[in-house]
């Protein structure tokens, strides 16, 4: 007997008699479920979970595919057969050919014109990349709220930890949800390492002006050439990383998997904090600021 009260677990549909009426909420959940076109039309869909695909038959790999572990071409061999590398088993397969997904997605996007915008892109995450890197190292790094003994740190692990993320990160953001945008390396390179020149450029002007008022000329050449340098060096290095991630994702169709990239990432930031630490003590050692 259904309550009048309209909330009570009388109410609940399997109380109720005749057909369900879906709650007009569900509506939407429908709509995701029944609509998977929509749905994957830009790539983005729970649908393309790891090797989902509706027939899971055994495939042969017939185009380059490289292992999610060790990046061996696993092309001419089985799906669900391990790596004859690194015996890894893969997760990920070509979707068949057809298919409504990812790969049919930035298939079409690529086969669009789209170099001239390509440019215009690596120009924007220059002017973007920049300012968003000086204001990431900015955060919590004021002169002067920190103990001596945590600033070390902070500019030996920390400081060197966000820049380098932060002078690749537009670019890394881009190549991770719309990998077609770049058409060429050297769009890719031009955005990462132009973002570290604006960074440098960006953080000497403070440097000098806000930091260090009346420089002396050794510090202003030291900044404007070392540091540009270290700068453009570390994001050169980064940007190995990146290549690496957007090259898989071209030629493989395939999502980008920002994580191949890290090793280089990882590397860039050593090398910057190494710098940091051995200018610190030599710059202790010396007197100088
Ligand atoms: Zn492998």
């Amino acid at each position: 007997m259904a309550s009048r009260d309209p909330h009570s677990i009388e109410n609940e549909p399997h109380f109720r008699g005749g057909p369900a009426k879906p709650d007009p909420s569900e509506r939407v959940a429908g709509r995701l479920k029944t609509n998977l076109e929509t749905e994957t039309r830009d790539g983005h869909s729970v649908f393309e979970e790891p090797a989902m695909f509706a027939d899971s038959s055994p495939t042969l790999i017939e185009q380059d595919w490289s292992c999610e572990q060790c990046g061996y071409n696993l092309r001419g061999l089985m799906f669900g057969s391990p790596c004859p590398e690194c015996g890894a088993i893969p997760l990920y397969r070509p979707a068949p050919r057809g298919a409504r997904g990812y790969s049919a997605w930035l298939e079409k996007k690529l086969a669009a014109d789209g170099s001239a915008r390509g440019w215009m892109i690596a120009t924007l995450a220059i002017l973007l990349g920049g300012p968003f890197a000086v204001i990431a190292a900015l955060m919590g790094a004021e002169p002067g709220t920190v103990a001596n003994s945590s600033m070390l740190i902070l500019a030996i692990v920390f400081g060197p930890a966000v820049e380098e993320t932060m002078k690749i990160g537009v670019a890394a953001m881009i190549i991770e949800t719309r990998p077609y945008l770049f058409r060429s390396e050297s769009q890719i390179q031009t955005a990462t390492i132009g973002a570290a020149g604006l960074f440098a450029a960006i953080e000497n002007v403070l440097y000098l002006t806000i930091y260090f008022p009346n420089p002396p000329v050794f510090l202003i050449l030291w900044r404007w050439t070392v540091c540009v340098a270290l700068h453009i060096g570390c994001t050169t290095v980064a940007t190995r990383g990146l290549l690496a991630v957007w090259r898989r994702s071209i030629t493989e169709l395939r999502r980008p998997q920002l994580g191949l990239g890290l090793p280089a990432l990882t590397t860039a930031i050593v090398l910057h904090g190494s710098y940091n630490a051995a200018a610190y003590f030599i710059f202790e050692a010396l007197g100088l600021p």
